[in-house]
């Protein structure tokens, strides 16, 4: 009888087993698109709503993956002309918006024209038009831990392009790689009540993760188990993205040396994997 219990038990184990397998297997979109690509499905309530903030969330749960200001701010090396922030990392935008929001990025000016750069090596895993969304033409890059050195998988997103980036789902880049032209693409909800227009700038934003997997919906993209990183962490060259270990930093380590990229093409410093996503000039 007891026999016949652990018999049983080990029966229904390995039948779990199967099934999981095959409802992982099945949660993966093959073919052309990346094979980390899952669909909705495989995709938590609490991330869905932490990261993809969509209007029946709670903005809590993005509170809860990071989305609080840290106060780390970009030092960038000295007698080089770089492009500063001039909308910080987790501000309210709730004046912005018809509900309680806050920046989920940083955002630096720049001419029309002037080139983005990838933030590292890394893989194009979304590209949107963004005719309805604040942040209008956008590219979403993943970067695995040998891009970046970093121990998580990185997703970088570089929003407001003035035309659509010349890079195929599923393509490599290289560090520094130009992606496409800045330009003021996106709704600007300021243009109802000012008459103005979106100043054109970078929308620089930054999740992470220890899962490679993400989903790929109509308008953003939601990486499993994903987290929300204040984008000057990146540069830390320390593995502590958390916000809430970031915020309690003294605040003399809260100055961020960034490495960048010239014009000419050098890396400053030379090993580092991951630059500002504006070059900068001499
Ligand atoms: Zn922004």
């Amino acid at each position: 009888m007891i026999k016949n219990n652990r018999y049983s038990k080990r029966v229904c184990v390995f039948f779990l087993v199967l099934i999981a397998g095959q409802i992982g297997a099945s949660l993966a979109v093959h073919g052309e698109s990346p094979a980390d690509a899952v669909p909705r499905v495989a995709v938590d309530r609490e991330t869905l709503c932490g990261i993809g903030r969509g209007r029946r969330c709670d903005i809590d749960l993005a509170i809860e993956r990071g989305l609080f200001e840290t106060g780390l701010r970009p030092q960038f090396p000295e007698g080089l002309e770089c492009r500063g922030i001039d909308e910080a990392w987790a501000i309210s935008y709730t004046h912005k918006r018809d509900r309680e929001n806050y920046h989920g990025g940083i955002d630096m000016p720049a001419p029309f024209g002037t080139p983005i750069i990838a933030a590292a090596a890394g893989m194009v895993i979304a590209k949107f038009s963004g005719e309805r969304s604040y942040r209008g033409i956008e590219v979403i890059l993943r970067h695995t831990p040998e891009d970046t050195g970093l121990p998580f998988w990185i997703y970088t997103q570089y929003a407001h392009f003035d035309e659509m980036p010349d890079v195929q789902i599923g393509q490599r880049v290289r560090r520094g790689e130009i992606l496409g032209p800045t330009g003021n693409s996106g709704i600007a909800p300021s243009r109802r009540r000012s008459g103005r227009e979106r100043r054109p700038a970078i929308h620089f934003a930054v999740w992470f993760s220890t899962s490679p997997h993400y989903y790929v919906g109509a308008r953003k993209v939601i990486p499993l188990k994903g987290q929300w990183m204040d984008p000057n962490a990146l540069y830390r060259k320390s593995t502590m993205f958390d916000s809430r270990s970031l915020e309690a930093l003294p605040e003399a380590e809260k100055q961020v040396a960034i490495p960048v990229m010239l014009e000419d093409g050098t890396i400053l410093p030379a090993e580092s994997k991951l630059v500002w996503p504006y070059r900068c000039a001499r």
